[in-house]
């Protein structure tokens, strides 16, 4: 079982970690620990590297099995034994620009819920460039401006990013998180972790986020495309 630094601690960039399990075919290595992110809610992976001794191994792939976290290694050296102490760097320029576009997608979610009222069904990113499918039927070229003028204000407005790990029973009393499809979640989670944008968007993710919206920088409404008379998709892009 790896514990997820990255949940409680986005701007962890270095940390010790103790090598538990190590798969020689697939050259991936589990820790106890970790502050790489292993993809997923549409954030890609943290990229970086695992020293142990003398040794400077890439972090090519990062991805979650269960309760631990795989880290593929990359060259061909021999891989570290189980129970070696490793200190692993994330890369991270690419993870900041992540946690920049990542923040950038729920400002756009939560503007145009509250000012269109249309929920978001999916989306994906990287880095500093992002798309958002929304259920958005009034949705239409015209409106691109308008949203571009909206996100940016709330990114001006700097407003604080806030993250919270929750019991199950207490985050389904929250009715915010009610519309972001929080009822999805697989029965067996016990804990719910939640990332609030004070006083613009609340939802059930597991990424990893700036701590105030003036990080995030500029946004730019790349493009929009209508997929159909109700969905809509929005791109944007952070300079
Ligand atoms: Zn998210």
């Amino acid at each position: 079982m790896t514990e997820l630094l990255y949940q409680t601690d986005s701007y962890l960039q270095e940390f010790d970690a103790h090598v538990t399990i190590v798969l020689q075919e697939e050259r991936a290595v589990v820790l106890d620990r970790s502050a790489f992110y292993p993809g997923g809610g549409g954030q890609p992976c943290d990229f970086g590297s695992l020293t142990v001794a003398d040794v400077i191994y890439p972090v090519e792939k990062v991805k979650k099995l269960g309760d631990d976290v795989l880290h593929f290694i990359g060259g061909n050296a021999p891989l570290p034994s189980t129970g070696s102490s490793s200190r692993g760097t994330l890369d991270w320029a690419r993870r900041y620009k992540l946690m920049r576009t990542h923040t950038a997608l729920h400002v756009l979610c939560g503007t145009v819920f509250r000012d269109h009222g249309a929920l978001v069904t999916g989306g994906d990113m990287e880095p500093l460039k992002g798309r958002l499918d929304f259920e958005f039927a009034t949705m239409h070229g015209d409106l691109v401006r308008e949203i571009e003028t909206a996100i940016n204000k709330e990114v001006t407005q700097a407003r604080a990013i806030r993250v919270k790990i929750l019991p199950r029973e207490e985050a389904f009393q929250i009715p915010d998180l009610i519309r972001t499809k929080i009822n999805l979640l697989p029965e067996g989670i016990a804990q719910v972790r939640t990332v609030e944008i004070v006083g613009l968007d609340l939802q059930a993710d597991g990424g990893t986020h700036v701590r105030n919206t003036v990080e995030v920088g500029s946004i730019r409404v790349a493009d929009y495309k209508s997929k159909g008379a109700i969905n809509k998709r929005i791109y944007i892009e952070i300079e």
